[in-house]
């Protein structure tokens, strides 16, 4: 089994850090604009339990579209694929993450689910009686999957979206014109306002991203969290659509499946081997962690883990 060396990867990080002059932290949700570009920390858990990691992993990460990955796994189980890929689509998309273009074509159905007008179809069809309830079922997937019954959501990180998410409501009421989504967009924002602002630290993203690696089974029960299907379908997106309009040039320099938010955050599955958690808030022009990126990069040609 691969061991990842502490000392290699504290080196991999300070260089990955001399690009964070490069990026820009998100401030369209004011409260992620307070974000330090300089940070970056790192964690890569392995199947036999352990560990590694660098910078400082103490600090909680939102995942904002990195939620969309744990939504879209939720509601497959929840409604099976028929149900769900009638409603979004499986193709990736040139176009930024919060395009309304494609929509005007008929049908008005979304590319994808890791775009901001598909993951709005798939918190929609969250299922449960009130926005806490559907809210409070994602929570506790969220909470199974980390291994870690503390996981909640940031309530200022919530707030500061929801108060400014104009783009996204009209991504809704788009929608809903065309049959896409039936609830109340107010209520539909309230969850996924929630749901981006779940927060975490890098070591339970790579948690996260081992039990996707290891095909959706709990490293240390073995018991599964999610069907095998639905664990693959997650790391194709993660491939095809993962880090937004830039995921081809990211499978080529990289070849990891992964899933990127506008907080910094990266989730990772390197199949069968690690899960690995990043946060390093300075962001491309894309909305991928430009720093987080670099590191993988780094990571992946040193030790051999493209999947291609
Ligand atoms: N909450 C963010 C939004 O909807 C998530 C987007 C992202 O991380 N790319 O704008």
């Amino acid at each position: 089994m691969l061991v990842y060396n502490q000392e290699e990867l504290a080196r991999f990080v300070e260089e990955a850090k001399q690009y964070a002059r490069y990026g820009k932290v998100a401030d369209y949700i004011p409260a992620l604009g307070k974000a330090d570009p300089n940070e970056l920390s790192i964690a890569i858990y392995t199947p036999d339990g352990r560990v590694v990691d660098a910078g400082d992993v103490t600090v909680k990460v939102t995942l904002q579209s990195i939620s969309k990955i744990i939504a879209l796994a939720l509601v497959l189980i929840d409604r099976g694929e028929d149900e769900v890929f009638h409603k979004v689509g499986m193709e990736p998309t040139d176009y930024p993450f919060h395009s309304i273009a494609k929509l005007e074509e008929k049908p008005a159905k979304p590319l994808n689910p890791m775009i901001n007008a598909g993951a709005l179809v798939v918190t929609s069809m969250i299922q449960g009686g009130s926005v806490s309830e559907r809210l409070e079922r994602l929570l506790a997937f969220v909470r199974r999957l980390a291994g870690n019954e503390r996981i909640s959501y940031s309530d200022e990180v919530a707030r500061s979206e929801f108060e400014t998410a104009f783009l996204n409501r009209s991504l809704c009421y788009f929608l809903k014109q065309h049959g896409m989504i039936d609830e109340d967009v107010e209520e539909l924002m309230d969850l996924y306002t929630k749901q981006c602002a779940i927060e975490m630290t890098c070591i339970d993203l790579a948690r996260i991203g081992l039990v996707l690696a290891l095909d959706g089974r709990d490293p240390c029960s073995g018991e599964p969290l999610m069907p095998l299907d639905v664990a693959r379908i997650c790391k194709t997106f993660m491939v095809t659509c993962g880090m937004y309009n830039s995921s081809g040039e990211f499978a080529i320099k990289v070849g990891i499946p992964a899933k990127s938010g506008v907080s910094g955050g990266i989730l990772a599955a390197v199949p069968g081997r690690c899960g690995i958690g990043i946060f390093g808030p300075a962001l491309d022009d894309k909305g991928n962690s430009l720093t987080g990126v670099k590191l993988l990069e780094r990571l992946s040609k040193t030790h051999s883990l493209s999947i291609f």
